[in-house]
């Protein structure tokens, strides 16, 4: 059977229903990883699930663990690893990650996989870095490396529903005040439920996209000879978004054909 071979060390509550939790290897050390990659997290059917969670949907065997993909959040340097996780309240897997508490055990693959990362395009180049809800985690990564010692310029955009779900944000905002070539532009899609009102956008962001805000921003126009977009979380934000690109001339990254648009969906 395999072990739960990961300690849960820090638990940082973002919302109801978003954590930043960060976890440590047990007698192994931490795969080697891109920023941007992401790996498999899981607990066993039997551990405990947190109190909102609602039914599932099949019943789990108590001794499996179940898996789920999880990008990684903190830089290839920490000897911790940091994920940020919505919970689903009829899932399997993160009705059981909300309950963990500091010190408690669960398991994590030891690779570290995926394509979604920035280390291959050139450093001359802009890169706008598109997230809706937890699909900010990779940029996460990628900024805390080596993103913002790039020649080009550096964009977040970071859709949620409300100002309490923008995770990061306080980093982000610290981020923008050091370094002149990076930008972070949030939009929420409840502003009516802010207890103290919002002055930033509330767009999708495909209509920030239209509306030309990048170039408004940066001063010239991101087209696809000069910008790299990613696009991460969820597949309707990912999906508008590539089509809006594309009518744009940029197009999709493939393994076998270079394109502009990197695509990652939760
Ligand atoms: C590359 C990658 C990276 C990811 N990174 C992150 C991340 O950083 N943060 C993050 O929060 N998430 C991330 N995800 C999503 C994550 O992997 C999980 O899918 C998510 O956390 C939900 O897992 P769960 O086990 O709680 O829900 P699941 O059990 O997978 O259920 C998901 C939904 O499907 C429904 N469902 C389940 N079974 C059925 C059924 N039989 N019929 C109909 N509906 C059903 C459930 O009710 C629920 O609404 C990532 C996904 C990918 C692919």
């Amino acid at each position: 059977m395999e072990e739960l071979n990961c300690i849960v060390t820090n638990i940082m509550r973002v919302s109801p229903i978003m954590k930043i939790i960060r976890i440590k290897p047990v007698g192994w050390d931490l795969p080697e990883y891109k920023a941007g990659q992401f790996v498999a997290l899981g607990l066993q059917g039997k551990a405990a699930k947190c109190a909102d969670s609602t039914e599932e949907f099949s019943e789990q065997e108590p001794e499996k663990i179940i898996k789920r993909a999880y990008s990684i959040a903190s830089s290839s340097t920490q000897e911790y690893v940091e994920f940020y996780v919505t919970l689903v309240h009829s899932g399997s897997l993160t009705p059981r990650l909300f309950e963990l508490k500091i010190g408690d055990n669960l398991w994590m693959g030891k690779k570290a996989v995926g394509m979604f990362t920035i280390d291959e395009i050139d450093p001359e180049q802009n890169v706008v870095l598109v997230a809706t809800g937890t699909g900010v985690a990779p940029y996460m990564s990628m900024l805390r490396s080596n993103a913002l010692s790039r020649k080009g310029k550096v964009i977040v955009i970071h859709g949620a529903a409300n100002s309490w779900d923008l995770g990061y944000s306080s980093e982000l905002e610290l981020l923008q005040s050091m370094f002149p070539n990076f930008t972070y532009y949030p939009t929420i899609t409840n502003p009516e439920k802010e207890p103290s009102g919002w002055n930033g956008d509330v767009r999708f962001i495909q209509d920030i996209w239209d509306d030309k805000v990048v170039e408004k921003k940066w001063g010239f126009a991101p087209t696809s000879e000069n910008t790299h977009v990613f696009l991460c979380g969820n597949p309707n934000m990912t999906d508008g978004m590539t089509e809006v690109l594309e009518k744009n001339g940029f197009k999709e990254h493939k393994r076998k054909e270079a394109g502009q648009i990197h695509v990652e969906k939760f």
